[in-house]
């Protein structure tokens, strides 16, 4: 060998060569393309990260480990405009050294509709008794929204509360009260029999069971990192606050109550304020946790 070979063969040697840790983590999201009021699941494979982070649309991510990945399920409210949502995404290595990692992600304007409904009038153009209540219950929705769990409590897939097919198109369109109040269906209708059981979507535990004015008899459950299920318009609680809950677990038998056009039963999903359609929840692959 030449000494020139010989001094090139050295180099190659010492060289740093391209290990399997300073690879960059993947990042996948699902479903891969987001709209407007759809939930969406981030994947990273990150198997020597021991914590990971991130932020998007200014929520705070916060991931669960399954095996080798890290998992976050967020969602875009319903009136988020479409546009880049930059993400920023931190992992932190066992040793403690942090990496970084953006992507820009585009949200399209979902085709929502809009449609006229009639309901009494007394939901419309509450009075002064009402206006009392409503104040009240949004103290009592609020506190029940602040009491998510630090950590995952749902446990894999999230399953349909009914084993009926929901109202096309129900999520999401603009409704007309009377002619008068427009407001966005935030969630899911379900036709229901007054009295047909209603299960919990997935484990989690239940923060508020009471009748409020708007939403009749309603359930909320927590399941974890912000992510809650809303169930309105109840004639029966089968839970009561503070219980924890299995998927698939009866909570309450469905009604009328509060402001509905008819007996049915409707479906929320909320992940930190943002109010998400339930049936893509329920297309989504979820993994289940990890125990640390
Ligand atoms: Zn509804």
């Amino acid at each position: 060998m030449s000494l020139r070979a010989c001094l090139i063969a050295v180099l190659l040697a010492l060289a740093p060569l391209p290990c399997l840790s300073q690879q960059m983590p993947s990042i996948v999201w699902t479903p891969a393309s987001l709209a407007n009021g759809s939930p969406c699941l981030f994947a990273i494979q990150a198997p020597n990260a021991s914590a990971v982070t991130g932020g998007w649309q200014g929520h705070k991510l916060s991931f669960f480990r399954a095996q080798n990945s890290w998992y976050a399920l967020a969602g875009i409210d319903i009136e988020v405009a479409p546009g880049n949502y930059p993400l920023s995404i931190e992992i932190t290595a066992a040793n403690g050294t942090t990496q970084t990692l953006h992507r820009d992600i585009t949200i399209t304007a979902a085709p929502y509709k809009e449609v006229p409904l009639s309901v009494p009038e007394k939901f419309v153009q509450p009075d002064a008794e009402a206006l009392k209540i409503i104040a009240a219950d949004k103290l009592v929705k609020n506190k029940a929204f602040s009491s998510t769990a630090p950590e995952p409590l749902e446990s894999g897939h999230f399953s349909p509360p009914l084993p009926v097919a929901p109202r096309t198109d129900s999520f999401g369109t603009r409704r007309v009260f009377n002619g008068t109040l427009a407001s966005v269906h935030r969630g899911l209708d379900y036709r229901a029999k007054p009295g047909t059981p209603i299960a919990a979507v997935n484990s989690g535990r239940v923060v508020l069971a009471r009748p409020l004015y708007y939403e009749g008899n309603c359930v909320i459950l927590d399941h974890g990192l912000g992510l809650m299920t809303l169930y309105m318009h109840l004639s029966k609680f089968k839970v009561a606050e503070g219980a924890r809950v299995k998927r698939g677990q009866i909570i309450a038998l469905s009604g009328g109550t509060g402001r509905a056009t008819g007996p049915h039963l409707h479906l929320g999903v909320r992940w930190q304020g943002a109010y998400l359609d339930p049936a893509k929840l329920f297309s989504l692959d979820l993994p289940t946790p990890t125990k640390p």
